[in-house]
């Protein structure tokens, strides 16, 4: 770091100042997370510089012997982590790896049936702004009205309707477990590919806190630095039949050099993800989540589907008359980092948004447990329902005095004493 700074003093200006600003206030973004220095060490590395086009032992450079070291470790852990047939760990983010299904799955126009954007999906599961929904006819299921949580007739019907060569589970905010069993049942009968994005849920998968898709996907992708605590990265795990489609689609289809050193972290935090540790580490990260959810909603910031089962909840505002948006500036003026969020049938624009995704990855990685999660429900239900967005409005102040004083207690990268 001395170097850096030497060199170049905006730049080592910006990593210190947002080591301050992580440590500083409270970090709620679901799809956050804050990877052990162990992880940082081996992105921060030489390994780096190494070109290495192709797989372990069958590259398209010289001087691979110890990536390819690197890269084996990744993919036995990663097997070894998900029991799993085979595993891919080049993709270059969960949005990579989800291309990598598209190609090696399906032809430009064929059909896909995954959850819409609105309802809890991805962009990349078929929204008209991104490739998949450019290049692929996507179709979309959502939630039932009342229980807000998958419409699991509704995709039978779809399914049945447009004859998908692939079905997708998994999204950005869905609060509840998912049936694989019905949705693996469902491709069968129709003759379909299921593929599983677990990119949110996986690290509680890695930690046996919640059920796995493995078992019943033909594949499954992920991100690797959400509540899992990698690399930004992505990866891929699947059936032994579909292993020579997918790692072609990955490279040479999608992808060119793999990132060697982030492949590296990739297998440290795979070792990290094994550990009883980790394993503490997921069910607290329920338990707070559920917690979180249950104390928003006493303070009238409803969950959806009534709160939930995983890292994420998400919540109606209309009860305390604030817009996602709203709460977002607001929060964020008084040191509370969330995202505004649409929920299920919003009546908003998706910028304004009648709700907020709300995670406990990040501050249960800092340490703290239930007891917090009811204080941190009382300084977000301050926060948006009592300033403007002005970081010197009284209360913004008061509830940032709080914060600071709270994440005093549970360091985020803590100083060595
Ligand atoms: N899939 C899901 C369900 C996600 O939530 C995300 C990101 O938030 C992605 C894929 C894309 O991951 P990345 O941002 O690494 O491309």
């Amino acid at each position: 770091f001395d170097a850096l700074a030497a060199f170049d003093p905006e730049i080592s200006g910006v990593l210190l100042s947002e080591l301050d600003r992580l440590r500083s206030g409270l970090q709620l973004i679901a799809s956050e997370n804050m990877s052990s220095p162990a992880v940082l060490t081996a992105l921060g590395s030489t390994l780096s510089n190494k070109y290495a086009e192709g797989y372990p032992g069958r590259r398209y450079y010289g001087g691979c012997s110890e990536v390819d070291k690197a890269e084996n470790l990744a993919i036995e852990r990663c097997k070894s982590l998900f029991d799993a047939e085979h595993a891919n760990v080049q993709a270059h983010s969960g949005a990579s790896a989800n291309q990598a299904v598209y190609g090696a799955f399906l032809k430009p126009g064929e059909t896909i049936l995954g959850m819409s954007l609105p309802m809890g999906g991805h962009l990349t599961h078929g929204t008209k702004v991104s490739f998949s929904g450019k290049w692929f006819n996507s179709v979309g299921y959502g939630v039932e009205k009342e229980s807000e949580n998958i419409d699991y007739a509704e995709v039978e019907a779809l399914a049945k309707e447009h004859r998908p060569k692939v079905i997708l589970a998994g999204g950005s905010a869905i609060p509840r477990l998912i049936d694989f069993e019905f949705f693996r049942n469902l491709a069968d009968e129709i003759g379909a590919i299921f593929w599983v994005d677990a990119a949110h849920f996986i690290g509680l998968v890695a930690g046996k806190a919640i059920p796995s898709p493995v078992p019943y996907a033909d594949v499954v992708t992920f991100t690797t630095h959400k509540v899992l605590r990698g690399p930004r990265s992505g990866a891929l795990v699947c059936k032994a039949e579909h292993a020579a489609k997918l790692d072609k689609a990955v490279f040479p289809m999608m992808q060119g050099g793999p990132q060697m050193h982030t492949i590296a972290a990739k297998a440290v935090n795979f070792k990290e993800c094994a550990t009883p540790e980790y394993a503490a580490y997921a069910r607290q990260v329920i338990e707070n989540a559920q917690q979180l959810a249950t104390s928003l909603g006493e303070k009238e910031i409803r969950p959806t589907t009534g709160g939930t089962d995983t890292h994420l909840s998400l919540h109606d505002l209309q009860g305390v008359q604030v817009t996602g948006a709203q709460a977002e500036e607001r929060a964020d003026a008084a040191g509370i980092v969330l995202n505004k969020n649409a929920i299920p049938f919003d009546p908003q624009k998706p910028n304004v948004a009648s709700g907020i995704r709300v995670g406990s990855p990040s501050v249960t990685t800092q340490g703290m447990g239930t007891p917090e999660m009811v204080q941190i429900a009382d300084l977000i239900h301050r926060a948006i329902t009592q300033t403007d967005g002005d970081p010197d409005h009284p209360v913004a102040k008061d509830v940032r005095a709080e914060v600071t004083d709270l994440v005093g207690r549970f360091p985020a990268y803590p100083r060595p004493a």
